[in-house]
């Protein structure tokens, strides 16, 4: 069985970074001409022996990457929301944090960006979204990644984990 994990949040947090990462691709050029559309991208994640479906919504544009996002969400079994741990929680974090506690899917908040050691109040302060503890990773440089495989691992369904 496939285990669909959607990676969402606003834009410019890291969100293709990410994906770009858990899936071994290379960063992937963004067209952002507007009303081009682009369609959500999916790929084999693989973190360690965990194996999953990852679910791009990064889109230049911010109302259409809500429609996705939700749209998403709602086919996922697990949420990755990413925020930026340098800028803190924005009004933008906020409304999606909304989005997704009222869509009920599990949800992990990463708090990206988190190479610099400035960032533990941001990881804090993603407490008070209402959607559990926050990770703190760097999807570029890859930090925080066997964590991430930690909390991951008890999650995954059976078929999920390789050998
Ligand atoms: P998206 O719009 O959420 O998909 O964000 P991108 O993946 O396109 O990243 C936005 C910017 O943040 C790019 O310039 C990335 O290189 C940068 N970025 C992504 N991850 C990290 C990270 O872990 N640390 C730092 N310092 N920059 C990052």
């Amino acid at each position: 069985m496939s285990w669909r994990i959607a990676i969402v949040g606003r834009p410019n947090v890291g969100k293709s970074t990410l994906f770009n990462r858990l899936t071994g691709r290379r960063r992937a050029l963004v067209d952002d001409t507007p009303g081009l559309t682009r369609d959500r991208r999916e790929g084999a994640g693989k973190l360690y022996d965990l194996r999953f479906t990852l679910i791009d919504t990064s889109d230049s544009l911010m109302g259409r990457m809500r429609e996705q996002s939700m749209r998403a969400v709602a086919d996922c079994d697990l949420a990755l929301f990413v925020i930026d741990a340098r800028d803190g929680i924005t009004p933008q974090d906020e409304h999606f944090a909304r989005l997704l506690r009222k869509a009920g899917k599990p949800t992990l908040v990463l708090a990206n960006k988190a190479e610099s050691n400035k960032t533990d109040y941001a990881v804090a302060e993603a407490a008070g979204l209402g959607l559990g503890q926050a990770l703190a990773i760097s999807a570029e440089h890859g930090d925080g990644l066997s964590d991430l495989h930690s909390v991951l691992r008890p999650m995954a369904p059976e078929g999920c984990i390789v050998e």
